[in-house]
């Protein structure tokens, strides 16, 4: 049993037996990774607000092997990100963000560059960004660092370059697009969509993380954009992300 230290952010947390919690954290060094804070669920708890929910952290932690759960010995807040608690929308965009990095990325695989678009999304939200625009860079960010980057610029079948006036369709299952000629392979479940929500997701892919904060995107797109990828999720994840449904409130 070693001794660790990194930063983190919290994404999930669990009660465990009567006074302990089981916290998820999404860390700089680590990787999505699980540890006990134990004696949390008490009153006056040390751990009770640098294990809040959306917590940027700095962690010591006990590093246990062989899958075994690690043990908290300190966690220091860096920064708490309560303006994401001040408003509803940028609450459950958060919240947003902590469950899908939650359910799609696999424990122990370390990815700095994932750590900090997270705490660039929270920022963006944070600042009174649109939580549109910040969620859907996350999305597309998110898959293509897990090597699920949808094909965007060619049709799926025919491999020509999608051309900008005709009629697009996104297939969640294949995972990519379809041109007009081959929409005759056509199956339930595809999304018409535009060539300017494929441009934002170009865009959004291939900006540095600095200067996401300057991507806009027009009203008229939210809706397919939003769609698009979350049918593509669904798909990957074979299930509903308990916090979409609230993304429209
Ligand atoms: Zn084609």
């Amino acid at each position: 049993m070693s001794l660790q230290s990194t930063q983190a952010i919290v994404i999930g947390s669990l009660d465990l037996g009567e006074a302990d919690r089981l916290v998820t954290f999404y860390s700089r060094q680590f990787g999505k990774m699980k540890a006990v804070a134990c004696g949390s669920r008490r009153l006056k708890s040390k751990w009770s607000r640098s294990t809040q929910l959306l917590t940027h952290c700095q962690l010591v932690f006990y590093e246990k092997k062989n899958n075994q759960l690690h043990r908290l010995r300190q966690c220091d807040i860096i920064h708490p990100y309560s303006g994401l608690w001040g408003g509803l929308k940028k609450l459950i965009a958060g919240l947003y963000v902590a469950e899908l990095v939650t359910r799609i990325v696999p424990e122990g695989e370390e990815s700095g560059e994932l750590f900090y678009l997270i705490l660039k999304v929270f920022n963006l939200l944070e600042q009174e960004g649109d939580p549109d625009v910040s969620l859907r860079i996350f999305e597309i960010r998110l898959l293509s660092m897990l090597g699920y980057r949808p094909q965007i610029g060619q049709c799926i079948y025919c491999k020509e370059a999608i051309r900008q006036n005709s009629k697009i369709s996104f297939s969640p299952l294949k995972g990519g697009v379809i041109c007009s000629n081959c929409l005759t392979h056509s199956q339930s479940g595809q999304i018409t969509v535009s060539a300017g929500s494929l441009l934002f997701l170009k865009q959004a892919l291939k900006l540095k993380l600095a200067k996401i904060g300057r991507l806009s995107l027009a009203k008229a797109l939210k809706p397919e954009l939003k769609e698009m990828l979350h049918g593509y999720l669904m798909h990957l994840l074979e299930r509903e992300i308990n916090s979409f449904r609230f993304l429209e409130l």
